[in-house]
């Protein structure tokens, strides 16, 4: 035995390295925690189960094999009910254990025994201590596992890999000792062999929250989380390989910063509600600047605002991104809801009516091509679409089983309520920004019409009124007036228990009343309403479906009027300010080839974020735009995949137009 890999072990039985003063594992509560760090980490039961092509996990420091052995066994119950995909292990090891060592390791986990007697056997068999440089490869279970057992330093194996030999790897298993303790095997360039190894969305689970492994493993192209324990590591390290340049797009590459304290929110709308509610809870500080005397003054005013997702027949980017959203909104008001706050809701479902051929044809087309679940979208005829409304309708539909009505005002009310519980969030109301501008610190100088106040990272939330902010000149957004009808209900219409939308909607009855929507007029700014306007959302409505035609002029109780905020792709903006001269000369190349290769990440206005075009659907996807932008001040992994992140992202427009050559 050679004096580097002498294992001894401690009173409880863990087997402990002298060189490296520190344990291998944990008898106490280490098997558990490996379990918990490597296993649950990287969420590998689940993606065994749902692995259809060869699944492989790699290692740093296979050690006593445990890790390994845990794998194999979980591999093993699995496969008793599914017939699961090949696995592959691969694991580095520089001062690889005999034989002995590794029984007498092991010894001390009964519950193991099964496989690790087959892997003791096998390791004796291939002689490991005396192959100081060599892969050594076993076999379990008639080969659907196989051990790629690399002996030398882990940057120095992983250098010889190649990504062909063994597929990209699908989960990382970082273990090897402290970093205190064992620096020298974490330095960059094994992060830069992990990133060159990776399949895109690939994850890792560590035991160490390291600082310099999580700037290392950020750089690289890591979205990391800490998570917490109950063992005896308190907290412990999970992430996710998204952000990586080995696509050779490093326009999509989304800028990192380190995570603010404090951030200062320009906006008192649905998309600044849902952005305070989610920083503060994630433990940022936020002021709000919100230009009137309240705040939901602009769209989210609205008494009753209608929410359901945008889909089309086809899973195109847009109707996949409001899939996700409304998905996420729903859960999200629903938590809300669960933890005492209240706003005005139902989730009645919303009944989209086939009043009209070329929508008959539509609907056609929804049924054959079951792209969607039922729980999302289902065609219905005109008998079940009047069961569902509860009254006769002579057209069947599309129905959004999940979908349903919100009263924004007391719904942005209660976020703002909900984050103020933090002691996190500070509300300025009269204040109008006007202007903003960059400080030589890259810190923001905020102007408004009595006051200069200073920001370190600036989030621009607010919406159409946003839109002549002279930093936003940049970005293609439009405002859209709309106004919408209250009217009062009537013995006929107030059976409706759906929200009925034609080319407008309508709403079931609350507070007595029901709601026309709405107008559509391109940049006009005006927000007076207008008689004409509510004759035009009653006569559409009747036009559209004349068995409900049920009102007058004179049955309006009110109407409002207010300005959308909207982008050219109907999608929203989430994400860094790009700044645009950067972006034309460093992507200048793309006007030629749009597939030339570019490493270089997007350059965008330092400390300067939007949330932002949320059109007329904020309340569906300004919950999950909110997530996104926490996970871009947070560096957490995202919950949606590259190509949805980059439809989203705020320098997609400057990136599309540099392709078409404009
Ligand atoms: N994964 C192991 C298990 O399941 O038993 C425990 C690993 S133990 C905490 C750390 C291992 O990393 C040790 O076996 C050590 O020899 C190995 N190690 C340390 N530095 C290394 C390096 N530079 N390259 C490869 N392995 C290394």
């Amino acid at each position: 035995m050679s004096a580097k890999n002498k294992i001894s072990c401690k009173q409880d039985g863990s087997p402990f390295s002298p060189l490296f003063d520190d344990i291998y594992f944990d008898t106490a509560s280490g098997f558990d925690q490996s379990n918990q760090v490597f296993i649950e980490g990287n969420d590998i039961e689940r993606k065994l189960m749902a692995a259809v092509k060869p699944f492989t996990i790699a290692e740093t420091g296979f050690g006593t094999g445990l890790n390994f052995l845990l794998t194999l066994k979980l591999y093993q119950q699995l496969s008793t009910s599914k017939l699961l995909a090949p696995l592959t292990f691969i694991s580095t090891e520089k001062y690889p254990l005999t034989a002995e060592q590794l029984k007498m390791a092991l010894a001390c986990l009964p519950v193991l025994a099964e496989v690790s007697s087959q892997l003791t056997e096998q390791y004796q068999q291939a002689g490991v201590n005396d192959h100081a440089e060599d892969t050594i490869i076993l076999k379990f279970f008639n080969n659907s596992v196989t051990l790629v057992l690399m002996l030398g330093d882990s940057t120095v194996a992983l250098s010889k890999l190649k990504a062909s030999e063994y597929g990209l790897i699908d989960a990382w298993y970082l273990d090897g000792f402290t970093p205190s303790k064992n620096p020298q095997m974490w330095q960059y360039s094994l992060f830069e062999q992990i990133a060159r190894l990776s399949k895109v969305q690939a994850s890792l689970s560590t035991f160490t929250i390291s600082g310099k492994v999580r700037r290392s493993l950020t750089k690289v192209g890591f979205r990391l989380n800490k998570i917490k324990t109950n063992g005896q590591k308190k907290e412990i390290l999970t992430g996710k390989f998204q952000q990586s340049n080995n696509n050779n797009a490093g326009y999509k590459i989304r800028p990192t910063i380190a995570k603010p304290q404090q951030v200062s929110i320009i906006g008192g709308g649905i998309a600044s509600a849902c952005a305070a509610y989610m920083l503060t809870k994630n433990g940022i500080k936020v002021t709000l600047y919100c230009k009137d005397s309240q705040v939901a003054q602009g769209a989210s005013n609205n008494d009753i605002a209608v929410i359901y997702p945008l889909i089309h027949q086809k899973k195109d980017p847009i109707s996949a991104f409001y899939q996700k959203a409304f998905n996420y909104a729903v859960d999200f008001y629903h938590d809300l809801l669960e933890q005492g706050y209240h706003f005005d809701h139902d989730w009645c479902g919303l009944l989209d009516v086939s009043y009209k051929e070329s929508l008959e044809i539509r609907q056609k087309h929804f049924e054959q091509g079951k792209v969607w679940p039922a729980s999302l979208i289902v065609s219905v005829d005109k008998n079940k679409a009047s069961l569902l409304a509860g009254i006769k309708l002579d057209n069947g539909g599309l129905f959004y089983p999940k979908a349903g009505w919100i009263a924004p005002r007391e719904l942005v009310a209660q976020l703002f309520a909900a984050a103020k519980k933090t002691n996190r969030l500070r509300v300025e109301t009269n204040h109008q920004i006007s202007e903003i501008n960059q400080l030589n610190d890259k810190s923001w100088q905020l102007v408004s019409h009595n006051k200069i106040t200073t920001a370190g990272v600036v989030i621009i939330c607010g919406g159409a009124e946003a839109i002549p902010l002279n930093i936003m000149k940049y970005l293609p957004l439009n405002p859209v007036r709309g106004q919408v009808t209250t009217v009062k209900s009537n013995s006929t219409i107030s059976a409706l228990k759906t929200v009925i939308c034609h080319k407008g909607y309508l709403t079931p009855v609350h507070k007595k009343t029901h709601c026309i929507g709405a107008t559509f007029d391109k940049n006009n700014l005006d927000i007076q309403s207008h008689d004409t306007d509510d004759a035009y959302n009653i006569s559409m409505l009747a036009r559209c479906l004349p068995s409900l035609n049920s009102w007058q002029i004179d049955d309006v109780i009110r109407s409002k009027a207010r300005l959308r905020c909207t982008t050219p792709d109907h999608i929203p903006l989430v994400g860094a300010m790009p700044d645009v001269a950067a972006h034309r000369q460093s992507y200048a190349h793309l006007s030629k080839d749009k597939n030339w290769r570019y490493q270089q990440p997007a350059p965008c206005i330092d400390n300067l974020y939007v949330l932002t075009g949320l059109g007329a659907r904020g309340l569906c996807s300004a919950p999950l735009l909110a997530e996104i932008l926490k996970d871009d001040l947070c560096g957490t992994p995202y919950s949606i995949d590259n190509d949805m992140l980059f439809n989203l992202a705020p320098n997609r427009f400057v990136i599309r137009e540099l392709i078409k050559n404009k």
